[in-house]
């Protein structure tokens, strides 16, 4: 199957209300064009370098999406360009990026991510930690942030139940925020994968990050 085809049966499937990001991390630009042919002009990457360097060759109506986990040294690349941060997962790096966004005269979006899953491995805040960094008055100043929503990650495990249970959890926390915080604009719940988004909208999901399914296994 071509790339183009696989976007095409991936985006039929989707609901009007749930957003693709084309996850083209470690894919060539030349992949990435095909996706962008067939009309894709949201892209999710994991490394700062690599997608910096694909900002800089593709076409200017790409909307960029960093999906991976942020180092605070390496915002300042993606500060000038990146449409949408995923991975926020404390206020010094929040700080950082609402930094960053000034030195730019821009306000930059953010996701903040939670820890939903059974592993170590998996970074992210608790709904302490989400409430306390939300409640907190260093956030409160930051005026060249805006934070659309929640991100999260499911244990990759094939028990269906336990995916389920970890997505549901991400949606009733993003609920409880939006009763009990002041937060204009919180909209986007990113949670799903090539092999649970389905799953992971049936639970709330308003965005997917797709990869292989799209552009073939890394
Ligand atoms: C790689 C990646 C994806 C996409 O994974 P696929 O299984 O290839 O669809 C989604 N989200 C994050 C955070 C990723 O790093």
């Amino acid at each position: 199957m071509s790339i183009a085809s696989n976007l095409n049966t991936i985006k039929a499937s989707l609901p009007e209300h749930v957003t693709l990001v084309a996850v083209s991390k470690t894919k060539p630009v030349s992949d990435l064009m095909q996706a962008y042919e067939a009309g894709q002009r949201i892209f999710g990457e994991n490394k700062i370098q690599e997608m910096t360097e694909k900002w800089e060759e593709m076409p200017k109506d790409i909307q960029w999406h960093m999906i991976g986990h942020v180092q605070s040294n390496k915002v300042k690349f993606m500060a000038p360009y990146v449409t949408l941060i995923h991975g926020v997962d404390s206020l010094k790096l929040l700080q950082e990026i609402n930094k960053q966004a000034l030195k730019n005269n821009r306000i930059i979006d953010c996701l903040l991510q939670i820890y939903i899953a059974e592993e170590e491995s998996k970074f992210g805040l608790d709904e302490n930690e989400l409430n306390k960094l939300l409640t907190s008055v260093e956030f409160k100043e930051l005026k060249n942030i805006r934070i659309l929503g929640l991100m999260g990650m499911a244990t990759f495990t094939e028990n269906q139940n336990q995916i389920k249970k970890e997505f549901t959890h991400l949606k009733s926390i993003f609920d409880s925020i939006k009763k009990s915080h002041e937060i204009n604009d919180l909209t986007i719940i990113s949670m799903g994968m090539s092999g649970d988004y389905q799953l992971a909208i049936e639970c709330g999901s308003t965005m997917v990050r797709i990869g292989s399914s799209i552009f073939g296994g890394r």
